[in-house]
């Protein structure tokens, strides 16, 4: 390919418009949960998000289950995430399983199945079937929104949105703001600490970090609404074969589907489509984000009009919505002090310096820190993983730890003068705990301890 002509863009000086301890780039759940654990612990925050609203895919990418955040035995995400979901379940706009229908405690049932598993409340590791219901709670996306707006004002975040992460300040090997860009022309936000929380490294890469180019699939979400869900699910189990024909032509249509390509919503009667899974479409191109727009509409109106057609429960059904946010899961992610691997995933390595955990699996604090440039973290599904380790590892839940933890980092790091590598870990271990987290210091028992603490 040729390249492409270029235009120069005359240089001009850039307004500093806010000086903050730390800023905080990209409002998911990663850098909500790194904006407000950082306010809370101390520090003047500033968080900055390109779209009109916070929450990143689980709002505006409408990926409406908070997941691995349970393992065989205990909740093992609890912090940020479960405030999140405390906030949500009090508007009445997130649903989870009770205790008492919920595993470790309770075996899995048929009739539990059939309770819950239209919800995507269900431990999908295991190969026993039924599978057994878990702690993960299906929500709203715009409960996200709200309750993240409601975390971020009351920890007083001065938070700036329509603001895209154009390029990094970066002074003698040290993070020291960013530049946006927004209707008011480019703007400048001197920061003490920065924290990349993009999902794609926009910052870290532009600061010069080294990183690993990652792709997967790309899915257009939608919600379809009008659906009499109850009608579907007895259709679904009890007349199994019927079902079994019809879903199986429905998820041929849609062209790549996990097996449950419809789950309940809080809202009575919509339902949300996490597919289609669609393959060759990088995340990080215009052209590429654009075509699939066209792709999983097209998909997902072939569906939509097969389902109206021959799945009960879905005659007078309608798209609500497609997600405004294009479902990318992975793209740039970081080559950081360590590189978490799919085996350290797979093993449930604990490492000495875990500062958040997921499901079973442990995040150290050297996955959070780039090699060669200061006073600058990462939080969320770019972290520093290899990209099949990043698969495994990438549920909102776990982002929202890392967050956490990455804000309590930058607070420790400007409270004490010192760098964030320079950070001691067990105080960052020791303030997930105060605050309800677990930063995964001390495995369970089923954990293989590679390194000493
Ligand atoms: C289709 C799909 C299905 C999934 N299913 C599940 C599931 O069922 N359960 C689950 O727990 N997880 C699921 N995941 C994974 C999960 O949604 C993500 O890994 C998680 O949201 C990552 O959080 P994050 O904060 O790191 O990044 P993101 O959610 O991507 O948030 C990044 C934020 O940064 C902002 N941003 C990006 N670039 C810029 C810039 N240049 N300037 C300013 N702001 C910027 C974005 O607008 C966004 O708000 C799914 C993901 C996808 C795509």
């Amino acid at each position: 390919m040729s390249s492409p002509e270029i235009v120069i863009r005359p240089e001009a000086g850039v307004p500093v418009v806010a000086a903050t301890d730390v800023v905080v780039v990209g409002g998911g759940p990663a850098g909500i949960a790194a904006a407000v654990s950082a306010a809370r612990n101390g520090a003047s925050v500033t968080l900055v998000e390109r779209y009109p609203y916070l929450g990143g895919l689980a709002s505006g990418g409408m990926v409406l289950v908070l997941d691995d955040m349970h393992n065989d035995t205990e909740i093992s995400v609890r912090g940020l995430a479960m405030e999140m979901i405390d906030r949500m379940h009090a508007k009445g706009l997130c649903v989870y399983p009770p205790e008492a229908d919920r595993a470790p405690s309770v075996r899995a049932t048929e009739a539990l199945w059939r309770k819950w598993s239209r919800w995507g409340v269900f431990d999908f590791h295991t190969r026993t079937k039924p599978h057994p219901i878990v702690f993960a709670a299906a929500f709203d996306p715009d409960g996200f929104r709200q309750a993240a707006l409601d975390m971020v004002q009351a920890a007083g975040v001065a938070l700036r949105l329509h603001s895209w992460f154009q390029s990094a300040i970066v002074e003698d090997g040290r993070a020291a703001g960013v530049i946006v860009e927004t209707k008011e022309g480019a703007q400048a936000i001197r920061a003490g600490v920065v924290i990349d929380a993009t999902g794609d490294l926009d910052v870290a890469a532009g600061a010069g970090a080294a990183f690993t180019e990652g792709a997967y699939i790309v899915t257009t979400v939608s919600r379809i609404g009008g659906v009499d869900t109850e009608a579907a699910e007895r259709f679904q189990f009890e007349e199994p074969e019927r079902f079994a024909a019809v879903d199986r032509q429905a998820r041929r249509l849609i062209g790549g589907c996990w097996q449950y390509w419809w789950l309940k919503t809080p809202l009575p009667g919509v339902v949300w489509c996490n597919c289609p899974h669609m393959t060759g479409f990088d995340g990080m191109k215009v052209a590429d984000l654009t075509a699939a727009e066209f792709e999983g509409r097209r998909r997902m109106q072939a569906l939509l009009e097969f389902a109206r057609e021959n799945m009960p429960g879905f005659e007078r059904a309608y798209f609500v919505d497609f997600a405004p946010q294009t479902g990318v899961r992975q793209t740039r992610l970081l080559e950081g002090e360590y590189v978490v691997t799919r085996q350290d995933v797979a093993d449930r390595v604990h490492f000495h310096d875990s500062v958040c955990r997921g499901r079973d699996y442990y995040t150290p604090y050297r996955a959070l820190l780039p090699v060669g440039v200061d006073q600058l973290l990462v939080a969320g599904r770019h972290y520093s993983a290899t990209r099949q380790a990043q698969k495994m590892s990438r549920e909102i839940p776990p982002c929202m730890a890392m967050g956490e933890a990455a804000g309590i980092a930058a607070a420790l790091a400007l409270a004490g003068g010192i760098v964030v590598r320079d950070v001691d870990v067990r105080a960052i271990q020791k303030r997930m705990r105060a605050q309800g987290a677990d930063p995964g210091d001390r495995p369970a028992g089923n954990a293989l301890l590679t390194e000493a603490a």
